[in-house]
């Protein structure tokens, strides 16, 4: 795997690129959190080693700068002892795992193994219309960098329509998609569900109606005909 390491201390970066590389992998070393975000924009990686406790911006800062931007990688935090906090925030800001310091090379690989499984088998990391964004692993919902609460049902159904945007979805269609077996056929069902997903979602309008045919999810602007509501 391509990895971006991003660990201040220049020892320990240095290990931790011998044991990727020893491992198998291809490591891409930086110390500083703006050096990595840069280096996000030029290359796709598919994992990033991302210390919290970076100079200047830290590596929380990092985290969010880089989910913000819909950077996808998988990230595997690195925190001092004492930082349970850091850890969880890291956690809820997107990172996949962490691994407390110090820890074993063999740990850090193993870490490292078990996210490239992980990867390989959800190739598709996240479903993204605009700055809306889903991510599979954890389903955290996104418009910006404004996290969206929704329920396992307006999940699915946003589901169903940011995995073939642009696509137009009858009601009939969407009630068998998402309330599949359920013996509640009535397509008000999904009228309901599409206006609280809407509210939730916010301005501008990414679910479009198309008039007497259903429901189809793209950004404004992104086909001719103009967006009803
Ligand atoms: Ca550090």
């Amino acid at each position: 795997m391509h990895i971006l390491v991003v660990e201040d201390e220049v020892r320990l970066a240095r290990q931790i690129a011998a044991a990727l590389t020893e491992a198998g992998h291809d490591p891409l070393v930086v110390h500083d959190g703006e050096v990595a975000l840069q280096a996000t924009l030029e290359t796709p990686f598919d994992l990033i080693v991302l210390d919290l406790g970076l100079p200047q911006m830290d590596g929380l800062e990092v985290l969010r700068l880089l989910r913000a931007q819909h950077v996808a990688s998988r990230v595997l935090i690195l925190t001092a002892r004492g930082q349970v906090s850091d850890r969880v925030t890291g956690l809820q800001l997107g990172a996949d795992d962490y691994l407390p310091k110090p820890f074993a090379m063999q740990e850090l690989i193993a870490r490292v193994h078990a996210l490239g499984r992980r990867y390989n088998e959800e190739p598709a990391l996240m479903l993204r219309v605009g700055d809306l964004t889903l991510e599979l692993i954890n389903h955290t919902v996104c418009r910006g960098i404004r996290q969206i609460e929704l329920s396992a049902r307006e999940l699915m159904l946003l589901k169903v329509l940011m995995r073939e945007p642009g696509r137009i979805f009858t009601r009939t269609e969407l009630c068998e998609r998402v309330w599949e077996h359920a013996h509640e056929y009535d397509t008000k069902l999904v009228e309901v569900f599409i206006g609280r997903l809407r509210k939730k979602i916010g301005e501008p309008l990414l679910i479009h109606t198309v008039r007497h045919v259903g429901y189809t999810i793209r950004e404004s602007g992104a086909s001719s005909d103009s967006p009803q509501k």
